[in-house]
Order: C-alpha cells, then structure tokens, then sequence
C-alpha cells in the first residue's frame, strides 16, 4: 500500500459488523496493558462481568472469551450438551446454517427446520415439531436473534413459548451477535438458556470478545454434558470469575474498550439505543422504497434495525455495485452472503451511528446505483432525510 495515493476523510465501515469504533472506546483502549494478576486487573474484571448483566439483561453469571462470535457459539453447545444429542434450528440465513454446520462438527445430530431467509424464525413449526418429540430427544433449541444475512429479526418471547406449552424441558440458545447493543433483548424475561454475544457490532468494540449468558438451568446442564469442553469450560471460568479474574490470559486492552463501550451504552440508555437503531432502520427502508428497489426482509415485524439486506434488480450484480461504491466513495458495505451472493447488498447502520452518518451512507449508496448504472429512482436520500427531519430523536 506504500505507493497507494492517499484517501482523504474517514472510511465509512457501513457493513453489519464490525462496526465504525468510537474514539472513546479506541481512547480506552491505547493504555499500558495491566498485570491480569493484580488488583487493578480485578476491579476491571469485575466491572465487565456485572456490565455485560445489564446489556443482556440478566442476573445471572455472563463468561467472556478472547474469541470471535464463533468461539462462543461453541462455548455454548459443548457446554450443555453430550455426543450424539439432537439439536433442533431454524435455518433463518446463513448464521442459523453456519451454527448448525458447527454442532454438526462436535458430533451434535442438528435438525433443521427451513425458512425462506426472508423473514425471522417463525414459532409454529418449531411448536408443531417440539409437541411431536414426546420422548424429549430434543435436547436444545438455537435461534438467531438477528439474522445479519437477510437482515431479520426473530420474536424469541415467542419461540419460549411453545416450549413451556409443551411442556418441553429443551434449553433455549439464542444468537445475539447483530442484536446486543442494537435491538431489544432481554435474556432473563424472555426466558433464554444461553445467550451468544459478539464485541464487534452494536457493543462498538473491534472483533476479538465473544460472550455466553447464562441460566440456571444451563449451569445444571453443564455439569451432566458429556462432550469434550477444556478452554470453553463454564465452570473453570466462574471460579477465578467471581474475584473479577480469569483462568488465562483474558483480553485485557479489550476489556478497557469494553467497560467504556458498557458506560456509553448506559449513559445513551438502553431503550433510546434501541429506538435510534429502530429509526435508522426505517429511515433505510424508506429510501430503498423510494428507489424502486426492495428491502430482502418481507415482514414488517421483522424489520432488522441493525441492518438492511437490498435486493438489486435480477441481471445485475450486487457485489460489483459494492466494488464501484468503494472505489468511488471509500464505503464498504455488507455483501450477500451463500444463498444471497450478488442478489443483495446490506446497509449496516449499527454500532456508534448518527443521522448525519446515515444520511452520508445512504449518498453513497445512491450516487453508487447511479455510476454503477443499477436502475432505480433517485430521491431515496432525501425521502430518509425527510423522515429523519420529521421524526425527531424520542
Ligand atoms: C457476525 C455474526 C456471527 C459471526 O461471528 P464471528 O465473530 O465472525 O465469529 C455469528 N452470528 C451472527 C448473527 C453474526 O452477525
């Protein structure tokens, strides 16, 4: 890159994750690393292990790993389960496909339950499937709670409750990666077993910290598991845990970055952090429509907050319109992923994001459709800045 010209203004990080990290959190981070033996290290521990409580919502014990989403998706299933258990998903988009490709590895039988990937899981054919398992073979239930391919979000109160109606004694495991810090989640009301968090999208931090939230019912699970657990064992993480320490070496710059991110979120408030990506969520869908292109989520309830998944018109290619929108603007949107290849691109708006930097996005975007020459109205940026203007922040 030593000869490359170079690029004025930032670069717009617009995929879903990670997302753009904010100078307060890159400022927290640029310390000395600590001794994660000595007391200094304890009292940021345990400032990051009750934090992460309030972001999950939950009284019970949260484990943070010095890994990636997918660490932590492992975490959970070698944690509750044995060899040879029966595990049932909801292939929702490529997330859901990916998890259950990965308990089919540890030697897990993952049953699959198909949607479309065009709306979130939907609870009556796990309902159905769940009343039929008299013998409970069943043994857990995964979901993902945004689906970050199509871009839709999955009613988890609902998924809960076939599961009680049925009396069905399944543990529930829920994907949070493109959802904590972004859309409503509450482990502990919405009765979920172990709840699966990644650092690097709405949690602002670079990729690097995965996270499990845990129940009761789960940590009892945990000690009957039969499959093979040593690095991601629960139990060898809560002993030194409960002191604010680790059984190895933890991330500890991440962990400063972390406890800021924590601090911001709280200061912002959890539910006006939920509104603003709920509202950038709209004011995206409003200029798509107003292009004449389509949103890939079709249910309204649906709708990802966190991201928007558009479809480009059949006979052109998405990710060549992403390649000319990079090149000309110094953006990086998401591409589409498996399934999706080339049919969708997806507009992150997660994370640390104003209306500004929407606005300027979505310019991006639009300028891209008109150079790349993808057929479409222009006015969507103004129809998303009509809105932002007319819907003050709540
Ligand atoms: C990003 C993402 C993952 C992948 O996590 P990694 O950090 O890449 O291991 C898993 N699930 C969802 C829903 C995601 O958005």
């Amino acid at each position: 890159m030593a000869n490359a010209p170079r690029v004025p203004g930032r670069h717009f990080l617009q995929i879903p994750g990670p997302t753009n990290v904010p100078d307060r959190v890159l400022r927290a981070m640029d310390m000395p690393t600590i001794d994660h033996r000595g007391a200094a290290f304890a009292s940021l521990g345990r400032r990051v292990l009750a934090g992460m409580g309030t972001i999950f919502r939950t009284a019970s014990p949260v484990v943070i790993y010095p890994a990636s989403g997918t660490g932590a998706w492992e975490a959970a299933l070698v944690n509750t389960l044995s060899p040879g258990d029966r595990v049932l998903t909801v292939e929702t988009g490529h997330f859901a496909s990916l998890w259950k490709a990965l308990a089919g590895k540890l030697g897990l039988k993952a049953e699959v339950l198909p949607t479309d990937w065009r709306r979130g899981a939907p609870a009556a054919p796990v309902e159905a499937r769940l009343r039929e398992d008299k013998a409970h073979t069943v043994r857990a239930v995964c979901i993902v709670h945004n689906e970050t391919s199509p871009g839709c979000v999955s009613d988890v109160a609902a998924i809960r409750r076939p599961l009680d109606a049925a009396g069905h004694p399944a543990l529930l495991l829920v994907d949070t990666i493109s959802s904590l810090g972004s859309i409503d989640y509450r482990h502990d009301e919405w009765g979920v077993d172990v709840s699966v968090g990644g650092s690097q999208k709405g949690l602002m931090l670079p990729p690097g910290l995965s996270f499990n939230a845990l129940s009761d019912k789960a940590r009892a699970a945990s000690r009957a598991a039969r499959l093979p657990k040593a690095y991601w064992s629960w139990e060898d993480m809560l002993g030194p845990n409960a002191s604010g320490y680790f059984p190895f070496t933890p991330a500890t710059n991440l962990l400063f970055g972390l406890a800021e991110a924590i601090d911001m979120l709280h200061e912002e408030g959890l539910d006006a952090v939920f509104a603003r990506h709920a509202r950038h969520g709209e004011a995206t869908r409003r200029a798509v429509e107003a292009w004449g292109l389509e949103v890939n989520c079709l249910e309204p309830a649906d709708h990802s907050g966190s991201l928007t998944a558009v479809r480009v018109p059949d006979g052109y290619d998405a990710d060549a319109l992403r390649a000319t929108i990079l090149d000309r603007f110094n953006m990086s949107l998401g591409n589409g992923l498996s399934k999706l290849a080339g049919r969708v691109f997806r507009i992150g708006h997660l994370g640390d994001f104003s209306d500004l930097m929407l606005v300027g996005t979505l310019g991006g975007v639009e300028m891209g459709l008109a150079a790349a020459g993808v057929p479409h109205r222009p006015g969507g940026v103004g129809a998303a800045m009509a809105f932002l203007a007319g819907a003050p922040v709540p």
